[in-house]
């Protein structure tokens, strides 16, 4: 039979909670990073009227809904 003292329970217990805890805020941390960087992935800048904007669509090409401008998607390093 296991002998349990009440001091090596309570230890225990307390590690135990320690644990759940650490590991639900790390899954909470990293679900909030993904979701993060999923909204960054359609988030869309007009270089022409400055607007920021998200487009969900596929296409590499997006129009501003303020001006109509055609931006393209993700990092643009082009000059001008
Ligand atoms: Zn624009």
């Amino acid at each position: 039979m296991i002998e349990v003292t009440l001091t090596g329970l309570a230890m225990w217990s307390l590690a135990g909670t320690m644990i759940i805890i650490v590991f639900f805020s790390w899954i909470s941390r990293w679900s909030n990073r993904n979701a993060e960087r999923r909204s960054l992935r359609h988030r869309m800048h007009c270089p022409v009227c400055l607007q920021v904007y998200e487009d969900a669509a596929v296409r590499q090409v997006g129009h501003c809904p303020n001006c109509g401008a055609a931006n393209e998607k993700g990092r643009n390093r082009s000059l001008g």
